[in-house]
Order: C-alpha cells, then sequence, then structure tokens
C-alpha cells in the first residue's frame, strides 16, 4: 500500500476506469471513504486530498470524529444500527445506509420528526443469503420498502448491499446485478415521486465490478487507508 494520496489517486483512476467500461458518467458515482477506526489525522489527510464523503459503522466513533472535525463534510452510517443509537444521528448524518427491520425504521421515523426533518436511508439486502450477515432477503425487501413509504419523516433513496468477501471479484457480479434488478422491480410500484435512484454496492475487492453494475455509491476503507488495526480503535 501507498501513501493515502497515492491510494486514492489509484482509486480514483480505477474508478473512471470503470465507468468509462460501463459507459457511464463519472458523475454517477460517489466514492465514501470509509474511515472506521482509522485516527482522525488519516481522515485530515484524506480531506486535503478532496475527500468529502466519509463512511462510519458505529455511532460512538461518528460522534467523536464528527465533534472533532468541524469542517462541512458528508458523513454516512454505513453498519449495522441498533435503535437505542439513532437519537445521535439527526442532523449528523447525510444517509444510513444499513436498515434492515421495522424498528429500527419506526426508531428513525421517531427521531427524524422530533428534530422535524426527513432522514434519508437505504434498505439493506442479504443478497447471497449469508447467516452471517445483516439485511433482508431480496424476496423480503419489496415489501419491506412498500411499508416504510407510509412513514413520512422517512426517505428510502434506495439499496445497499455487502457482498460475500472474495478474492475474486467477478464471483459478486450476479449479486450486483440483482441488486439494481431489484431496485428497478421495487420502482415499478411506486408513485413517480418515491421513485429509488441510489445503488450502494462495492468495497475495496469489488467496486469496479460494482460500478460496471451500476453502483451511485461505493465504500472503499482498505484501498484508501490500508489495513485496519482493530486493537487501537
Ligand atoms: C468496512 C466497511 C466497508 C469498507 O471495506 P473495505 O473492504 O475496507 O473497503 C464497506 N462497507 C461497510 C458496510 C463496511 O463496514
Amino acid at each position: 500500500m501507498g501513501s493515502i494520496r497515492e491510494n486514492l489517486l489509484l482509486v480514483e483512476k480505477n474508478i473512471d476506469a470503470a465507468c468509462a467500461r460501463a459507459g457511464r458518467p463519472r458523475e454517477d458515482v460517489t466514492l465514501i471513504a470509509v474511515s472506521k477506526t482509522k485516527p482522525v489525522s488519516d481522515l485530515r489527510e484524506a480531506m486535503a486530498c478532496g475527500c468529502t464523503v466519509f463512511g462510519e459503522n458505529k455511532v460512538q466513533e461518528l460522534r467523536d470524529k464528527t465533534a472533532e472535525i468541524t469542517e462541512p463534510l458528508h458523513w454516512h452510517m454505513i453498519g449495522h444500527l441498533q435503535a437505542n443509537k439513532v437519537k445521535y444521528l439527526p442532523g449528523m448524518v447525510d444517509l444510513i445506509h444499513s436498515v434492515d427491520n421495522e424498528k429500527l425504521a419506526q426508531e428513525i421515523e421517531k427521531q427524524a420528526a422530533k428534530h422535524d426533518l426527513v432522514m434519508d436511508v437505504l434498505c439493506e439486502v442479504n443478497m447471497a443469503h449469508e447467516d452471517t450477515k445483516f439485511g433482508l432477503t431480496p424476496e423480503d425487501t419489496p415489501a419491506f420498502v412498500k411499508k416504510l413509504q407510509e412513514l413520512p419523516h422517512l426517505r428510502v433513496r434506495g439499496l445497499m448491499t455487502i457482498a460475500p468477501y472474495t478474492e475474486d471479484a467477478e464471483t459478486n457480479r450476479p449479486y450486483f446485478r440483482g441488486l439494481k434488478e431489484l431496485m428497478v422491480q421495487i420502482n415499478r410500484d411506486l408513485p413517480e415521486d418515491r421513485q429509488m435512484s441510489v445503488l450502494s454496492m462495492g468495497m475495496t475487492g469489488d467496486y469496479e465490478v460494482a460500478i460496471e453494475e451500476g453502483a451511485t455509491l461505493v465504500r472503499v476503507g482498505t484501498g484508501i487507508f490500508g489495513e485496519r488495526n482493530y486493537q487501537i480503535s
């Protein structure tokens, strides 16, 4: 691995190339720098290279980092979320990627209403039906999305998936393609002003394939910041 600057240049180059291969404009894809477990100094280095969107997977870490870094940035909650932590998120994050149960959705609705705002969310889908992962099954997702439409302070912008860990990104292509197809299918039953357009899919090992299959948000951690050291986190 190189420096954060070198890593970012490489990731940017790969995103450009994947967009070109797919015939997609570069502006269609937003890079989320996944900074979990990394020190604020690393985030500042990424900011100096132009990163403005950061992804974290723990509410406490989000609170600590947003308290320390007060520059205007976009923060995304990408990790599994417990309902009792939702109260900290209104006004702090632009998007919650990991909504996968009704209790959580109801709590987001409640807290957003309290702050008189509408919170953007994605539904997390477990495309590969992995026992170890959170998320709805693809089969349960359409009914869940329709249910969330009833909550006035919550807006479902799209779908998110964490594909299986693999050495060969190609093996995840069907899951990315499937997530896009699922979004298109669900959109058919949604009114014009409720159409979903966001696909959060692709991590360090497979973001290029995900872009080829329609990702609009890619979540890259290791590829930018290097390996995570959980002991010091
Ligand atoms: C950690 C994490 C990532 C980034 O993973 P890398 O393989 O380091 O790029 C992406 N998405 C989620 C939900 C994560 O928790």
